[in-house]
């Protein structure tokens, strides 16, 4: 159940925001999760819903934003996306490409509004 980390740390890194700005709590939570991160999304929220409770979040809108796998080419130079794990260039057919997004998971926005 990684996503019960995954979870704690999303709060640890709102309350670390949160410090910064004294008077202001969260009102929306936004986080964006890479379909090859390796997060289930299902077991994220109800990790997020055990943990929100009496945290900075417990009030807060919190989105969830998918993002697709996407390579670069390091033969032809383009960028493109993939719904499943395959390397190849779909261009040239290359397999020496680079992951560029979709293997990661984070905060990607944080709004605030006064207290
Ligand atoms: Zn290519």
């Amino acid at each position: 159940m990684h996503e019960f980390f995954i979870v704690q740390n999303i709060i640890r890194s709102v309350e670390e925001c949160l410090a910064e700005y004294p008077g202001k709590r969260v009102e929306k939570v936004v986080l964006l999760i890479g379909k090859f991160s390796g997060v289930e999304i299902d077991l994220l929220k109800t990790a997020l819903d055990f943990f929100k409770k009496g945290s900075v979040i417990e009030n807060a809108e919190i989105v969830i934003e998918t993002e697709d796998l996407k390579l670069k080419c390091n033969e032809c130079g383009k960028e493109f996306v993939k719904d499943k794990w395959d390397m190849m260039c779909p261009y040239c057919g290359s397999l020496n490409t680079t992951v560029i997004a979709g293997q990661d998971m984070l905060l990607k926005t944080l709004e605030l509004v006064e207290d």
